[in-house]
């Protein structure tokens, strides 16, 4: 697994080899000849060939890629049905934010179900809705690896933001009890942002949302 951040937001785009040649392309934020070249340079070096774009949810930070994947390789995003909304509000969020995003791509039909089983090459991962940060938010687990591409429900020491539209403290608090930390300590975290943590580590410590339930956000509730 290769985990490049990317654009103003610093934003980690995930790529996961399928063991065929294929790698699936998680949340791509490429926004500049810099970050194409460094995923060229990545592609090359390993000789690996994007085969899928999949999103954890549609925020512009992880959206910003979009474009370039499907001119490129011909790939069109798959998100959540619920977070159709937002990949729709992409754009006016550039315009907030006044940053360029270059038009994005009509989204694959298929959505995500709630323990949908995928398949890429040898990959298998399992995906969960998570809501709470964004309300099509999904979360895909690779148990052979030990490891969840976690998009922004939970990061290092720290939970995504709930003040964005759609968001809901208290469904993130629930998706992170219920769906994260319901798996092994061991299993690796690999967030939206930052450094990579691992759910024992969060479920023991996280300030927000912890396993003893005494976190802020989970006190507010
Ligand atoms: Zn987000
Ligand atoms: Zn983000």
């Amino acid at each position: 697994m290769f985990v490049q951040p990317c654009n103003a937001f610093s934003e980690n785009t995930v790529l996961l080899p399928d063991g065929e040649g294929g790698v699936v392309v998680f949340d791509p934020g490429f926004s500049s000849a810099q970050e194409w070249n460094a995923l060229d340079t990545l592609l090359a070096d390993h000789g690996l060939q994007p085969s899928a774009v999949l999103l954890t949810h549609a925020h512009l930070d992880h959206v910003m890629g979009c474009h370039g994947m499907f001119e490129r390789y011909g790939l069109r995003p798959r998100v959540h049905a619920l977070d159709r909304p937002t990949y729709d509000m992409a754009p006016r969020a550039a315009e907030l934010y006044g940053v360029s995003l270059d038009p994005l791509p009509e989204l694959q039909e298929q959505g995500f179900e709630d323990g949908e089983a995928l398949h890429f090459g040898t990959v298998e991962l399992t995906v969960r809705h998570t809501p709470g940060h964004a309300p099509g938010h999904v979360v895909f687990i690779d148990d052979r690896n030990a490891c969840v591409i976690g998009g922004d429900v939970l990061f290092q020491g720290s939970i995504g933001r709930t003040d964005l539209p759609g968001g809901d403290a208290g469904q993130l608090a629930h998706s992170i009890e219920s769906v994260l930390y319901a798996l092994p300590d061991h299993y690796k975290v690999v967030p939206g942002h930052g450094p990579a943590t691992a759910i024992g580590v969060e479920r023991a410590g996280n300030p927000f949302v912890n396993g003893a339930g005494t976190g802020m956000l989970q006190r507010q509730g």
